[in-house]
């Protein structure tokens, strides 16, 4: 779908295609026509767009999806996060109804149509992109069916031909009791039901709102968001699946694959939230000899780290990835980051540490290496929302996010440890926890464990809300847990992400 006169394909390379991609060799160029506002991306695109419309189409996407994630992880309610993207929905990717005449309603839907695409490309490569993909896109599909002109989305959905079985009225009459204990539905037959396959209505089952019978949900029409969004997010994930398997054969494409590239690294980014303010300038230089005293400030995910460093005299390469960066950004120089981890490594020698460890932690610094260590800093500290999405660790492992990684009674005994011993809290931590919304419980324990200190910075009108905001970065945790505990000390204004420090 790229205009040739822009291709830098080796011409040398193209009769080496093999025959059996002819797909890719021959593409029916086509344009198409958009009768929906709402699309489910069933039909790949096939016409002509330059190369800075690929990328310029597909960072507005990835802006727009990048925005959710942050609503998402931010715990916005569907009413604030519809409001929150309003904007940005219109600045980045606008889509209206056929309703609203406006004269660019095509060219915006295939905007949303390419781009689509191109993210998917992009993102097909590994589980957890394609699974992030996944839940962002519907997330964005949801927003847009719900504010959609009520005409136009019931044209769209009957557009689809989803095989949804109506439940015939002598059925209804006979199951009226269960499906109006189900339903909450006074009257059953006011209104139509389909039975569908349960698995397609995870988010109904989840939620106790169907009735189950012989592996058939029972759905009442009001529910007509879930059923088709559950659909969408089917189709999707098998798309997803086919676009992976399908996704060496895009190495043959010199153009794409770099831009490709560069967008999944975009959206992996392990320096999300993190700004280099959040080194904490009141604090003077730590050392290695500090990094004890200090940790009683880390959150708990480095706290963890730090405990089975000391009780193993080691960590494994992940741990010691994190942890590492954890410190760089918390202000610990090089050298002092080299003798911490020296130290700590008790059991081996000096020449086992230099030959075997040291070489990584440089690296970390961007005192060695290419790459992301170009411009010679290194990598940053990892956010919640990396440490958050990775994979979870292996036997021996201890990197991850311990409200992800641990079965809620462990983790409610290491917050014990850590001195969070009010039942409550540790019961609104299991909550959380249950709900997967590790990051709230990981800002409750925070908020507790800092009540008086907020209380005092709330009253006297020296922190705003934004200086409170949700905690995304365990280097911003760090950093505010310290300025909080300290306050008063002659050194501290204000903090929050990216901010400066007044001295
Ligand atoms: Fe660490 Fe973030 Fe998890 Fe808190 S939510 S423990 S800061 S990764």
């Amino acid at each position: 779908m790229i205009r040739q006169d822009f291709s830098r394909v080796d011409p040398k390379r193209r009769p080496n295609i093999d025959p059996k991609r002819r797909q890719f060799a021959d593409p029916g160029f086509k344009q198409q026509d958009y009768d929906h506002r709402l699309n489910f991306y069933v039909v790949p695109p096939t016409a002509e767009i330059t190369l800075e419309e690929f990328e310029v189409w597909a960072i507005g996407r990835l802006k727009v999806l990048s925005e959710l994630e942050g609503c998402s992880f931010r715990n916005r309610s569907q009413e604030e996060t519809t409001t929150y993207m309003t904007s940005i929905l219109e600045k980045h990717m606008p889509l209206h109804a056929n309703s609203s005449r406006s004269g660019i309603l095509q060219d915006e839907r295939k905007k949303d149509h390419y781009s689509h695409f191109i993210l998917r490309l992009a993102f097909s490569a590994t589980e957890d992109l394609r699974r992030r993909f996944s839940r962002l896109e519907t997330m964005l599909f949801r927003l847009r069916f719900k504010d959609d002109d009520l005409k136009e989305r019931q044209q769209f959905v009957d557009s689809l031909g989803l095989e949804w079985e109506r439940v015939e009225e002598e059925e209804r009459r006979e199951l009226g009791a269960e499906l109006s204990a189900a339903s909450g539905l006074k009257k059953v037959d006011e209104q139509g039901w389909f039975k569908v396959d349960w698995e397609r209505v995870p988010e109904l089952v989840e939620q106790r709102r169907v009735f189950l019978k012989r592996g058939k949900a029972y759905v009442p029409a009001r529910e007509q968001l879930s059923l088709v969004v559950a659909e969408f997010t089917r189709r999707l994930d098998e798309a997803l699946e086919l676009t992976a398997r399908a996704l060496p054969r895009l190495d043959e494409d010199d153009r794409l694959a770099p831009i490709l590239a560069h967008l999944s690294q975009s959206f992996t980014a392990p320096d999300a939230a993190y700004s280099s303010s959040d080194a904490v300038d009141g604090l003077s230089a730590p050392t290695a000899a500090s990094i004890d005293t200090l940790s009683q400030h880390f959150p708990l995910c480095m706290q963890n780290l730090h405990q089975t460093l000391r009780a193993n005299s080691h960590l494994k390469h992940y741990g010691r990835l994190q942890y590492s960066l954890f410190l760089k950004g918390i202000g610990l120089s090089l050298e002092e980051c080299i003798v911490f981890w020296r130290r700590s490594f008790k059991l081996i020698t000096d020449e086992k540490f230099a030959k075997e460890y040291k070489y990584n932690i440089r690296h970390v610094y961007g005192d060695v290496g290419g790459d992301a260590n170009r411009r010679g800093r290194g990598y940053t500290p990892y956010s919640c929302q990396k440490i958050l999405t990775e994979a979870l660790p292996g036997p021996g492992q201890s990197h991850g996010c311990p409200y992800r990684t641990f079965s809620t009674d462990i983790l409610v005994s290491l917050l014990q440890k850590t001195g969070v011993n009010e039942r409550e809290v540790l019961g609104q931590v299991r909550e959380d926890v249950k709900k997967q919304r590790y990051h709230i419980a990981c800002n409750r324990v925070f908020e507790w464990a800092h009540k008086r200190e907020i209380k005092k910075v709330k009253d006297d009108g020296s922190w705003g809300a934004a200086e409170l905001d949700t905690i995304l970065h365990p280097n911003t945790y760090f950093k505010r847990g310290w300025l909080l505990k300290h306050l008063g000390e002659g050194n501290v204004g204000v903090v929050g992400d990216g901010e400066k420090m007044e001295e």
